[in-house]
């Protein structure tokens, strides 16, 4: 089979690349292993419950926003969205709670009853931070590239926002660490919970500027989409169908295949197939498997093999809970990021520590009559799942401790559940792996590592000069992210005229 483009993959980022080159003319064929599309974002299906596998928190659906730009482009209706609101509650220790949504006034007068110790500090960062935020966002709207593009270039695009461009100047390489001089330890844990779940690391780990565009889009106003965000990867996957494109499952990819000068020319399928890439080939795995699996490792540069080494990603466990519909009512909101700690002597670890709890809305219950369909969320050290076990029992045993303890916690930190929840089921790290192949089942994007905001080169880019990779391991901040870097990358390889 011969085609220009040749995607792997059909996560969020695939699929929006491959929607995008069809409606674009561009003669694409899409490869994914399931027999389903969606990867992460899809739905996990149980006695008649559809469950997501995330927070059920999507950002950037506003009109002009990354979402609306691509479907504005394609054939298909985009998914039905609506606002949540609040966008989710922040429930701590101590059971005081901060509902983070789009009303400034309410959201700062929480603050105030949350946080007397240090009330005046917290309003005014996050002023600050959701003022560097907006201003980042607005000037992504215009150009999508904005991050990898040279510093004469953003110097330039940053100056002409006035005041609020020279601070995002001035915060650099900041962590938002050096952004808390002063704040209580109470007030921190209430920020790093959130960047954890937003940005995959702690106020010492994640940027000063990524988490000004994580935390504002809470702010902002986040959204719901009705099916999940299975009902968008659906989307594209028809999309691309219906502008000619192929998207062909149950189809993984062996490797990519060589010519004799050593030029990748296509891909081998695990069938024994070999399809041709005139134009591009598009990994859409993570940077582990792209190298590890497609280019290969003899064939990986020894800088990008020690770079990989150094890269690491969480674990997810998830439960799958049916909650009674009454009882999803009474709730003061849908979404509950709950800190189970204060962890006050130590460097923030989201592990046993933290859950979130996302509630399918009323308007689209994904579940039997009178129920709602629930996924809890906590953090788990990937690796363990993998190194540890002599045999099935033992890992058998992990689940089953990991679920108790994950249960207890939940009622703990949310007490109004009572007797009107149950376990459908959980998902570990190496059911991640199964339905995903992710490396370790690591998933959410990579624990940031301090590198730079402004990397000043194309995130899409490859060892290879045909070979280019979009996924959550090149792009970070969760669907948004990944869609406006499948954008930057169809825009490179077939222009909008
Ligand atoms: C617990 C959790 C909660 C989240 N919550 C949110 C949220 O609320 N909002 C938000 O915006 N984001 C959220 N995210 C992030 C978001 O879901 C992911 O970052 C995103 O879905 C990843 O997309 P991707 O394009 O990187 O591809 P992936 O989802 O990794 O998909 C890659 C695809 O490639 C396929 N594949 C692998 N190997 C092969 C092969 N050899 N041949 C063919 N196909 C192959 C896989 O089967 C898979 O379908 C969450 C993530 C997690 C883990």
């Amino acid at each position: 089979m011969d085609c220009e483009v040749v995607v792997v993959g059909g996560g969020i980022g695939g699929l929006t690349v491959a929607a995008l080159l069809a409606q674009r003319g561009v003669n694409v064929c899409l490869f994914e292993r399931q027999a389903e599309v969606g990867g992460c974002a899809a739905n996990f299906e149980k006695f008649g419950y559809s469950f997501e596998q995330s927070y059920g928190l999507y950002s950037s659906w506003e009109p002009d926003e990354i979402h609306r730009r691509i479907f504005a482009e394609l054939p298909v209706e985009p998914p039905e969205i609506h606002a949540l609101d609040p966008s989710y509650v922040v429930r701590l220790p101590d059971q005081c709670q901060v509902a983070v949504g789009k009303s400034a006034e309410q959201f700062e007068q929480s603050l105030r009853e949350v946080f007397p110790e240090c009330a005046a500090q917290a309003i005014e960062f996050y002023r600050e931070l959701d003022l560097a935020g907006t201003t980042l966002r607005q000037l992504l709207q215009q150009n999508p590239e904005l991050l990898s593009s040279s510093k004469t270039n953003r110097t330039y695009r940053l100056l002409g926002k006035g005041k609020a461009g020279v601070k995002i100047l001035a915060a650099g390489s900041d962590t938002v660490a050096a952004h808390l001089n002063g704040l209580s330890f109470r007030f921190r844990r209430f920020v790093d919970a959130q960047l954890q779940i937003l940005a995959q690391g702690n106020s010492t780990q994640v940027l000063y500027l990524q988490a000004a565009i994580a935390l504002s889009e809470a702010h902002r106003g986040m959204f719901s989409i009705r099916g999940g965000s299975a009902a968008l990867a659906a989307r594209l996957a028809d999309s691309t169908r219906t502008s000619g494109g192929s998207v062909r499952l149950n189809a993984p990819v062996l490797r990519l295949a060589y010519n004799s000068a050593g030029n990748a020319v296509g891909v081998d399928m695990l069938s024994g197939e070999r399809v041709t890439a005139s134009r591009a080939i598009v990994s859409n795995l993570t940077l582990w498997d792209t190298y590890g699996k497609l280019v290969g490792l003899n064939r990986t540069p020894t800088d990008i093999r020690k770079a990989l080494q150094t890269l690491r990603g969480w674990g997810a466990y998830l439960m799958f809970l049916s909650l009674e519909d009454e009882a999803a009512d009474a709730l003061a909101g849908e979404r509950f990021l709950a800190l189970t700690d204060w962890q006050a002597d130590r460097e923030y670890d989201p592990q046993g520590q933290q859950l979130f709890f996302n509630a399918a809305p009323g308007w689209d219950k994904r579940a039997p009559a009178g129920k709602r369909a629930v996924t809890v969320h906590a953090f788990t050290e990937a690796d363990a799942w993998f190194t540890f076990h002599s045999n099935e029992e033992e890992l058998e045993a992990r689940d089953q401790q990991m679920l108790e303890a994950c249960w207890q916690r939940l009622h703990k930190m949310m007490p109004e559940l009572g007797a009107s929840v149950e376990v459908i089921d959980s998902f570990n790290p190496r059911g991640y792996y199964e339905s995903t192949r992710r490396k370790l089942g690591m998933v959410g994007g990579l624990v940031p590592t301090r590198t730079q905001f402004w990397p000043g080169q194309a995130a899409y880019l490859t060892s290879l000069p045909n070979l280019f990779n979009v996924s959550d391991t090149t792009s970070a901040g969760g669907l948004e992210a990944v869609s406006r870097a499948a954008l930057v990358l169809a825009d490179k390889l077939a222009p909008c005229l």
